[in-house]
């Protein structure tokens, strides 16, 4: 008999406690101590942790739990998001945007049309009708995400493909649910109109109050944003339209996450707040201890907002994960969960690819594209924690979901490799989970 290799032992508040990394059982030791003592336990103290697969017979039964594990969460054909990127094209000119960074000077924009937009839908139904089962998601509707670029300087295509959708939306097994993800710089009453109509989830990136958010975010002419997007902001609470923040962390906002919830809660009533940290590019990147603070901060940005009603995404994503007892198979839908569309219809997993033209690999407008038979769907498919070797024994292993394999790629060469700044977040991000779980008992 053994202690399994995915059972961790932690210390948390001078109490030591068995955590297993894939069912996040938690079993609390009578003696501290960072090491596990076998003698110490009663034997139904073993029976327990038996039956919670915590003491194992064999380095076997580990494993064939971890197949049994993969076969439930990365074995399945499940397609819930499309990703329709109406225009390559931006107005702002923020200085840490992944893609306008690595956009090659030859780059030739372009706009989506409705075409374009008709066949990009008729694929997605095509690919969902195929999924295997909704094992994971089955209570969530599927998403269509309007992006960029800033999606809204295509606006009129935008509006006529709300009817569109409208029309054919009953053809889909399930629910549909629309989201703009928008800079927030184009905004009109007709859109405002379609908006609610269509009951629109809006996702506008702020970093911060003026200054903050100024610094990074200018526009063309190097002005800063902040005032315009704020109008927007403004404008859509008015009219009721459900807003949430996308802020993007670094040295200049780190530490001012609380008090920018707070006040976006208190003058706008957005509770839904999501933190990014940066994807490195040769033009800027991140270091350890600024992810080191960034993590931190998250976690006890949770604790010190929760009760105002303000959602955390980045943490809660992990957090409901584990209450749930389900598992985070994937940090983001790319592997194999997503369909994205380039503005003129090209095929892909990831919209961050679109300035190098990184995974795109079809094209909507090819009648007998399978979305399916793509070896860059396959091989993205797979990669998750819970088949990466050097993730096996990581506290993370469960919550995980093994972060952005398009980082791990423009860092690495590979999708496979981990990302170094992603694991210290993730590890911290479970060690909090664990704490406030603990806290709870
Ligand atoms: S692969 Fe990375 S950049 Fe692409 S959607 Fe996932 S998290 Fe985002
Ligand atoms: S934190 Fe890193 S090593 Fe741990 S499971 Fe996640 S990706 Fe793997």
């Amino acid at each position: 008999m053994r202690l399994s290799r995915f059972v961790k032992v932690l210390k948390i508040r001078n109490v030591s406690y068995l955590f297993h990394t894939l069912t996040f059982e938690i079993f609390k030791l009578k003696k501290s101590g960072s090491n596990f003592d076998f003698l110490s336990l009663s034997s139904a103290q073993i029976k327990v942790l038996k039956k919670f697969n915590m003491l194992v017979d064999s380095s076997r039964e580990d494993t064939e739990f971890l197949n049994s594990v993969r076969r439930v969460y990365v074995d399945v054909r499940y397609v819930n998001t499309l990703f329709l990127l109406l225009t390559d094209r931006c107005n702002f000119d923020c200085s840490y945007c992944f893609i306008r960074n690595t956009m090659k000077g030859s780059y030739k924009f372009s706009e989506m049309n409705l075409e374009t937009i008709k066949m990009s839908i008729e694929l997605f139904l095509k690919t969902v009708s195929r999924n295997d089962r909704d094992k994971f998601l089955d209570k969530k509707p599927y998403s269509i995400f309007f992006f960029g670029g800033e999606p809204l300087l295509n606006h009129l295509v935008f509006q006529e493909s709300l009817d569109y959708i409208e029309k054919i939306k009953s053809n889909f097994p399930k629910e549909i649910q629309l989201n703009l993800i928008t800079n927030g710089s184009v905004m009109n009453d007709s859109l405002i109109e379609s908006i609610k109509k269509h009951n629109i989830q809006v996702g506008i990136s702020l970093d911060g109050r003026r200054d903050v958010h100024d610094l990074y975010r200018k526009d063309r002419r190097g002005k800063g944003t902040f005032d315009k997007v704020l109008k927007t902001i403004k404008t859509l609470r008015q009219a009721q339209i459900n807003v949430g923040i996308s802020c993007t962390i670094l040295e200049h906002n780190v530490d001012s996450m609380v008090e920018f919830s707070k006040w976006l809660n208190d003058e706008f009533g957005i509770y839904s707040i999501g933190f990014n940290s940066l994807i490195d590019t040769d033009a800027m990147t991140s270091d350890v201890a600024l992810v080191k603070r960034y993590s931190n901060n998250i976690a006890s940005h949770f604790r010190l907002t929760k009760d105002c009603g303000i959602q955390n995404d980045t943490f809660l994503k992990r957090y409901k994960t584990f209450l749930s007892q389900r598992m985070l198979p994937y940090n983001c839908a790319a592997p194999g969960r997503q369909i994205v569309v380039s503005p003129s219809g090209k095929v892909g997993l990831c919209h961050e690819g679109t300035g190098m033209n990184n995974f795109f690999f079809g094209d909507v407008h090819d009648q007998k594209f399978d979305y399916w038979a793509s070896p860059t769907v396959k091989e993205w498919q797979k990669r998750s924690p819970l088949t990466i070797k050097a993730c096996e024994r990581c506290l993370a292993l469960g919550l995980c979901g093994g972060g952005c394999p398009y980082t791990s790629f423009i860092k690495y060469g590979t999708i496979w490799k981990t990302d170094h700044h992603f694991c210290i977040f993730a590890r911290k991000m479970v060690r909090a989970i664990l704490e406030e779980a603990i806290a709870q008992i």
